[in-house]
């Protein structure tokens, strides 16, 4: 990457000096990609206990992600973007009219990861099934249904200027790079002893890494939390053994994959609901504490802290515009 780009004080002019063929940063771009074939995961949902059935399709060009409700009349469809979220606790919802469809972080993060930007995923419950608490079982069954490019230039953000939301305890803030990423840190802390622990992890966003460093990070909470959630009549097919509860001893009845599971679970959800954007990010982002909601609310936030960079910034003779070009006649 051209480290200069970024030290320009105003972006004003970038998408023309792209046009010219001026700057790396059109390298960055890709063509965006869906499934080969469809494919059904199964599984039970953490907080209702009942048994989901929910099948990927492959989807054209610019369809996003879209969630299909298929037990409701008219299957509804409810678009994964940050319009459509719905304030629940402890997960990412969405809600579309009088259609929802709860916990689905982990199945965005999976999807998002192997860079699959179009892809229909229909649902016959409320809840997409929670598996082991992580994104492993959704990205193996994603790379078993196979993954295809289109003939479409997939849209970038870049981080423009330092934009921080949150309060003093719990914030996240991002800062342009100069080196092209989607850089995550993300800090774990508690005020008190907790049997889970302080820890903090780095990544950089990448399929093959995410692969290795991520998905098989399971979702966790103390045994503190899951008796309250239990005497409150959630949750309760879930055992110790389906995520990582923590006792004072550690995780009851499993054992951790990672010493540091938990951050690295926290970004996991971080790239899941910087999902609810139909773009590829570039900017470092450094996170402490932070959940769902301020994840949501940061990516709304940085409309207006990024530069949306498209095929509009390709010269016509470009690599890229030529292989979707290539595309396009091979489907014709
Ligand atoms: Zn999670």
């Amino acid at each position: 990457m051209d480290a200069a780009i970024y030290r320009m004080e105003s972006y004003a002019g970038l998408r023309e000096t792209m046009q010219q063929g001026g700057t790396r940063l059109r390298s960055l771009l890709r063509l965006q990609n869906t499934l080969i074939r469809p494919i059904v995961v199964e599984g039970f949902g953490f907080w209702t206990g009942e048994d989901i059935r929910v099948e990927f399709r492959p989807a054209p060009v610019d369809t996003g992600l879209v969630f299909v409700r298929t037990d409701l009349p008219d299957e509804p469809r409810i678009p994964a973007l940050a319009a459509h979220r719905d304030s629940k606790p402890r997960q990412t919802s969405l809600v579309c009219g009088s259609a929802r469809v709860d916990m689905v972080e982990h199945v965005l993060a999976a999807i998002r990861a192997l860079q699959i930007d179009n892809c229909e995923i229909r649902v016959d419950r409320p809840e997409m099934p929670g598996l082991d608490g992580s994104s492993m079982p959704f990205v193996l069954a994603l790379e078993e249904a196979g993954i295809t490019p289109q003939p479409g230039i997939r849209p970038l953000r870049i981080v423009t200027r330092e934009l921080r939301v949150g309060d003093e305890k719990t914030w996240i803030e991002a800062v342009p790079t100069g080196e092209g990423v989607h850089a995550i840190d993300y800090t774990l802390e508690f005020d008190g002893p907790n049997p889970i622990g302080n820890q903090n992890y780095r990544f950089v966003t990448n399929p093959d890494r995410f692969k290795r460093e991520l998905m098989n990070c399971r979702t966790f909470l103390t045994k503190g939390e899951a008796d309250h959630l239990l005497a409150q009549g959630l949750c309760r097919r879930v055992r110790p053994t389906d995520l990582l509860v923590f006792d004072k001893n550690g995780p009851m009845d499993n054992h951790l994959h990672f010493e540091n599971e938990c951050a690295r679970h926290k970004i996991l959800d971080m790239i899941g609901d910087f999902g609810l954007t139909p773009c590829d990010w570039v900017g470092r982002f450094t996170a402490r504490r932070s959940g769902h909601a301020l994840n949501v609310e940061c990516v709304v936030k940085l409309e207006n802290a990024t530069l949306l960079i498209d095929e509009s910034c390709l010269p016509a003779n470009s690599e890229l515009l030529l292989k979707k070009e290539r595309l396009l006649k091979k489907i014709a």
